[in-house]
C-alpha cells in the first residue's frame, strides 16, 4: 500500500488543518500557505483520483460536487466570486496527488490567470 496522502491524513484528524466545510464525500480546509485572502482546498475523501482528468473521467458527480462546494464556501468566505484552480502534472505545480481544487477569493488583484 502508499502511504496515505497529507490530504487523507487531514481527513482522518492526524494532521491537524482549518476544516470550514465537511460531507460524506468531501472536505475543505484553509491552505497552509494562502496565495490569496481566501485560499481553500476542496478534495474528495477518496484519494483514489490522483488529478482532475482522472476525476472527470471516473466520477463527473463527484467533480460536480467540488465545484458545487467551491461556490458555496465563496459565498461564505468572499462575495460568491472566485477562481478555481486544478493544478495537473508536477510540471504545471501539483505537489500532492490526491485530486483537490484550489478555491482562491477575496481580491486577486486584476490579472485573470496565475497569482500576479
Ligand atoms: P498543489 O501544489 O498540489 O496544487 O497543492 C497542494 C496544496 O496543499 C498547496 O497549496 C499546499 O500549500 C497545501 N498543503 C500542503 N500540505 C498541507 C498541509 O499539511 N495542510 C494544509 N492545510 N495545506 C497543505
Amino acid at each position: 500500500m502508499a502511504e496515505p496522502s497529507i490530504f487523507t491524513r487531514i481527513i482522518a484528524r492526524e494532521v491537524p488543518a482549518t476544516i470550514v466545510f465537511e460531507t460524506d464525500r468531501v472536505i475543505a480546509f484553509n491552505d497552509i500557505a494562502p496565495q490569496a485572502p481566501v485560499h481553500i482546498i476542496v478534495t474528495p475523501k477518496t484519494e483514489r483520483y490522483r488529478d482532475v482528468v482522472e476525476l472527470a473521467a471516473g466520477d463527473s458527480e463527484l467533480l460536480a460536487e467540488l465545484v458545487s462546494t467551491a461556490r458555496t464556501l465563496a459565498d461564505e468566505h468572499a462575495d460568491g466570486e472566485f477562481r478555481l484552480v486544478f493544478n495537473t502534472g508536477a510540471s504545471a505545480g501539483q505537489t500532492v496527488f490526491h485530486v483537490h481544487a484550489h478555491v482562491l477569493a477575496g481580491g486577486l488583484g486584476e490579472g485573470t490567470l496565475g497569482s500576479e
